[in-house]
């Protein structure tokens, strides 16, 4: 099996479980990213910070120029320290406290994406409070995934992203009147991980019949937010590195209607960071199970929580070795049955103490490690 190469003497002096990153692969990925972005100046990518908010890479990111995408106030302020600009900042989020807005308000962000009435109401007070005026998007529900057809009602109401399609037309006349908001835009976000790109088609297809709709009753469309989402290939991180960029933006430059000069964002986050995170661990135990043999390792749900909580696929390596491949469950120490990373994974025969990699955590990972266990949150090696 081909594994990814990794400074095995560097980490000899580490306390495992720690997060290593490749700061090239991240590189790379983002010269990829900005490729594909250059044919379409008016395509603009903000990161989804929530993805990875570790200061070195959020900082790495923000030199490229790209904006922030944030879902918290404490967000926003990560974001800014690592030098981003307030005004490449848009912000998200179902339930932003009074306080969050106020921050965004006081550092000058660009986007509120608003996603209800009442949080509309509230913002307005507060930037009148402030003798300003928010710049607003409303994230719309598409319901794209869930139904086919656009007008099925069902899953719009109940779902708590976005504001449903019957009372976007009526929320949009509101903000126009409100003194303390300045409209500015459509936002969507419709999942993660997505490697089919007739889903972006479909969402492509749902904006284009709004924003005509809009345009016909004589109301303003402003800029397009199509969210993040673009997945990543979890099997192959060594011989499919970097996520296709070219053919997610490509997928808009085909199905998106746009108006000259009208701009579009976008909010990748697992896709630019998760790639160039691994989450290395020790192997503590091998244990000999009546069924099944059991790679025991140090690394944890605490630390990687995806395949506890998603069951998520991520590839496992033992980098320590290069001997036959054995077939493994492999396990943290975290008293729950869930605790575990891999099943009948093919590893080189383990012993104690050898490295093992689990690989493209860059996303998702480090951003929701946890202490549960009295666990200590993991440190991180460039
Ligand atoms: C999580 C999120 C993203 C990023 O999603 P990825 O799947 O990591 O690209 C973008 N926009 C919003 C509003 C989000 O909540």
């Amino acid at each position: 099996m081909i594994k990814g190469q990794f400074p095995l003497e560097r980490f000899k002096s580490v306390r495992t479980p720690f997060y290593y990153y490749d700061l090239e692969l991240l590189d790379r990925t983002l010269d990829a990213l900005q490729a594909a972005l250059a044919p379409t100046p008016e395509y603009r990518v903000h990161y989804a910070v929530k993805a990875n908010f570790n200061p070195v890479i959020l900082s790495r990111i923000a030199a490229r120029g790209l904006g922030a995408d944030c879902v918290s106030g404490g967000e926003v302020k990560a974001a800014l320290q690592a030098g981003f600009k307030a005004s490449d900042i848009v912000f998200a989020g179902v339930g932003k406290s009074d306080e969050e807005m106020i921050l965004g308000l006081e550092a000058g962000i660009a986007r509120f994406n608003v996603e209800s009435e009442a949080e509309l109401r509230v913002l307005n007070d507060l930037a009148l409070e402030r003798g300003k005026r928010a710049p607003v998007s409303f994230r719309v529900n598409p319901d794209i995934g869930a139904h086919t057809h656009a007008g099925i009602t069902t899953g719009l109401a109940e779902n708590k992203f976005g504001i449903n399609y019957e009372q976007l037309i009526p929320v949009i006349r509101t903000a126009l009147e409100l003194p303390g908001i300045e409209y500015k835009g459509l936002h969507f976000h419709i999942g993660s991980q997505i490697l089919d790109m007739s889903d972006f088609v479909a969402l492509c297809n749902r904006v284009n019949s709004l924003t005509e709709e809009l345009r016909s009753q004589g109301l303003p469309v402003g800029d397009l937010n199509m969210g993040g989402g673009l997945g990543i290939n979890y099997r192959h991180p060594n011989h499919l590195p970097i996520a296709d960029f070219e053919g997610w933006l490509g997928t808009f430059r085909r199905f998106l209607h746009t108006e000259p000069g009208q701009l579009v964002h976008f909010e990748p986050g697992r896709s630019i960071v998760a790639p160039c995170g691994s989450l290395i661990s020790r192997v503590l135990y091998v244990k000999e199970g009546t069924v099944k043999r059991f790679a025991i390792i140090d690394g944890s749900m605490t630390e990687l929580v995806r395949p506890a909580m998603y069951h998520a696929y991520h590839r496992v390596e033992n980098i320590s070795s290069d001997g036959p491949e054995i077939l493994y469950d492999v396990v943290g120490p975290v008293c729950e049955s869930s605790d575990v990373f891999a099943r009948e994974e093919a590893l080189s025969e383990c012993r104690r103490g050898d490295f093992i990699a689990i690989r493209s955590a860059g996303a998702y990972g480090e951003a929701m490690a946890s202490q549960y266990n009295c666990h200590r949150l993991p440190e991180a090696l460039y």
